[in-house]
């Protein structure tokens, strides 16, 4: 299979088409390889317009809306990024592409090991990960430029608030088990402003400030 040109048709067809024109954002989706964040019997299908499954119930996120939140953060290079929800290492790749330094947790030990193989694989040396609840955050390294998160919240956790850099912008789902709306905060000096990105669906953020239980 020729995955460089199935990056090419994704880029054209489910990213662009979209409207996502961040260069910085399309040059890394251009650049690393998502069928090697999916099993051998998936790859075939990484390109394609949707999630697919990784194992432990959990997903790697449909394209464009890796692309979608990586937008969303509006970074510039140079940034260091906190992501919450490794899974595939895949989104974290993308980051690692544009920011300086980029920090994920995972709260699934195997998912973050598989993750921390491929990336490395990948010779990709200015992301950490740890296992752990990133409802939390990960204070040691904050404050953060950016924070993602990839799964689902019924509410925005406060430590994440809180190790927001003041500028920084915090991309996070929120809403119910089945659907959230994607929403974009900025903090300024105290004031917290609020975009909705539109509707998605994420697996659940699990953990003390996301869905107690599974
Ligand atoms: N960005 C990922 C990718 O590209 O593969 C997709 C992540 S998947 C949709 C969501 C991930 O969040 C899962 O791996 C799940 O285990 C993880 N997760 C859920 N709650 C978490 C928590 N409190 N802390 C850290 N990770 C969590």
């Amino acid at each position: 299979m020729d995955f460089k040109y199935s990056r090419e048709k994704m880029i054209r067809e489910q990213i662009r088409a979209r409207g996502v024109t961040n260069i910085l954002v399309l040059n890394a989706l251009l650049k690393v390889p998502r069928h090697l964040f999916v099993e051998e019997s998936l790859r075939h299908r990484a390109y394609e317009d949707y999630p697919l499954p990784i194992g432990e119930g959990q997903t790697i996120s449909q394209p464009y809306i890796v692309a979608l939140m990586t937008e969303a953060l509006k970074l510039k290079g140079g940034e260091k990024v906190l992501e919450i929800g490794t899974g595939s290492g895949y989104q974290t790749a993308i980051l690692g592409e544009i920011a300086e330094r980029v920090y994920s947790v995972e709260r699934i030990p195997s998912l973050a090991k598989r993750a921390r193989e491929i990336l490395d694989s990948l010779g990709y040396k200015n992301i950490s990960i740890k296992v752990g609840d990133g409802t939390y955050g990960w204070k040691e390294f904050s404050p953060y430029d950016g924070i993602i998160v990839t799964a689902g919240s019924p509410d925005i956790p406060p430590p994440l608030i809180e190790q927001l850099k003041d500028g920084g912008r915090l991309v996070i789902p929120v809403g119910d088990i089945f659907s959230q709306d994607l929403l974009v905060i900025t903090k300024e000096k105290d004031k917290i402003k609020k975009e909705n990105y539109g509707g998605v669906r994420f697996v659940k953020l699990i953990g003390e400030y996301g869905w107690r239980t599974d």
